[in-house]
């Protein structure tokens, strides 16, 4: 009741909420009361939160921030959410995202832009601001979000809050709306690393329904919180320090780094040369998975469909022409041109190459550090409409963050300090599976 009025009184200014579900969270609720009771609560058991409208949830519309699905109303529950289910946690809604999750101010949706919350006239970040607006606002103790390239540790950093994108293969895709499938990941939003490693218990585990999801043990994420952080080497990549970040948010990083240090880590500096190709191999890689995936929607099977089509041609081209919206058809446009004959190799297979090298530098670079940092976004939230009409710089928004979707690694992004008033994220990146370790070195500064 408490998040659902804060929800009803305040979401009218943010549009975090797509979809608001009060009466299933009180039954939830009431159910999870019922659990506790009878001594069968878990950690969450009756804990709220709010799902990215990605996740499908049954029952309840699922739009992925489209028109294309606006009416779609998902007949199963995602992986993510059938956990978070079983776990006790009522949903309280589904949170608003950039269309199709491409974006990174949220600026995309069907639905209308969502506002951060610490400035009205600016941008959350994207895709997934709904869910990190909602958080900082304190609409919900957590919400679920996904990362194709950055998706919840910007919006995490612009909005003042923590969020981990997981190792990929980690959290079930299924049932979770793909954009680019070897990139996707899901993972938790929250106001602490804490918060975040009890919502990782419930959310990362093996889903045979999806053909890469990782088989292993399943992990307590809250194992490693307390663990000290004397002699942790931490890497400071030199290209993540260069020309282009805001310089307030240099000043909250470096200041992020010196706390590390009193706090006994040993800062090093580390090379990831091929990380400024990071942004143009993704931008060929995530479109020509796009164009794939989204092929799905052609007007026939579900979500919109055109009004009177004279033939089987025009339902297609009228139902995909009205119900994406412009960056979505940019996407398709290019992901397409990309995969087509005689231009494949010289562009998906380059950039499936540069993206192998990527992952080689990180891996170099763990051979010396435990934990990578960094900022996660160039800049503090920039204002609404600020990037609209230039597609590239909203792209660059995700420098920092793109190399670890490439690599498949974890990382994180939690809030450090302020730069004139709004808040500023430092990036933590991890080796793979090293979730529980940054975690912990999360929490020790928090
Ligand atoms: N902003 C990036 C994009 O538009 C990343 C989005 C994401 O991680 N889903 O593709």
């Amino acid at each position: 009741e408490h998040f659902l009025g804060r929800i009803e009184s305040l979401d009218g200014g943010l549009n975090s909420f797509v979809t608001i579900t009060g009466e299933q969270a009180l039954a939830a609720a009431r159910e999870a009361d019922a659990r506790r009771a009878r001594g069968e609560a878990g950690p969450l058991t009756g804990v709220p939160m709010a799902h990215k409208d990605i996740f499908c949830t049954d029952g309840v519309r699922t739009t992925c921030g489209s028109k294309m699905l606006d009416n779609f109303i998902a007949p199963y529950d995602a992986g993510v959410v059938e956990r978070f289910r079983a776990a006790g946690c009522p949903m309280l809604g589904k949170t608003n995202m950039d269309e199709f999750a491409m974006g990174s101010s949220n600026e995309t949706s069907f639905h209308g832009p969502v506002k951060n919350p610490w400035d009205t006239g600016r941008v959350p970040g994207g895709s997934s601001g709904g869910s990190a607006a909602a958080v900082a606002a304190r609409l919900t103790p957590s919400a679920t979000g996904t990362d194709t390239g950055g998706s919840i540790r910007q919006p995490a950093s612009l909005c003042g809050v923590t969020g981990m994108k997981p190792t990929y293969g980690r959290v079930s895709r299924w049932g979770m709306i793909a954009f680019a499938s070897s990139l996707d990941q899901g993972g938790p939003m929250a106001a602490s690393a804490e918060d975040c490693a009890l919502l990782a218990n419930v959310m990362c585990g093996f889903d045979g329904r999806d053909s890469t999801s990782i088989e292993c043990a399943d992990e307590d994420f809250t194992a490693r919180l307390d663990e000290p952080l004397k002699g942790l080497r931490i890497g400071l990549p030199r290209e993540f320090f260069g020309d282009g970040m805001a310089p307030g948010v240099a000043a909250a990083v470096d200041e992020a780094i010196g706390e590390y240090r009193k706090l006994g880590a040993e800062v090093k500096d580390v090379t990831l040369p091929n990380s400024g190709l990071s942004v143009p191999a993704y931008y060929v890689v995530a479109p020509a998975e796009c164009s794939s995936n989204l092929a799905r929607f052609d007007g026939v099977r579900y979500g919109y469909r055109c009004e009177n089509p004279k033939d089987l041609m025009d339902l297609y081209t009228r139902s995909r022409g009205e119900g994406f919206g412009a960056e979505v058809k940019r996407r398709i446009m290019v992901g397409t041109y990309a995969l087509s004959a005689g231009y494949f190799d010289a562009y998906y297979l380059k950039a499936q190459k540069v993206r192998r090298l990527i992952a080689e530098d990180f891996r170099k670079a763990f051979e010396d550090v435990d934990v990578i940092m960094g900022p996660t976004s160039p800049t503090t939230a920039f204002r609404l409409g600020e990037k609209t009409d230039d597609p590239v710089s909203m792209y660059l928004s995700d420098i920092y963050t793109i190399a670890v979707n490439l690599a498949g690694l974890p990382g994180m992004s939690i809030p450090a300090g302020f730069s004139d008033g709004l808040p500023v994220g430092l990036q933590l990146i991890g080796n793979y599976f090293e979730e529980a370790r940054l975690l912990g070195v999360a929490h020790q500064y928090q």
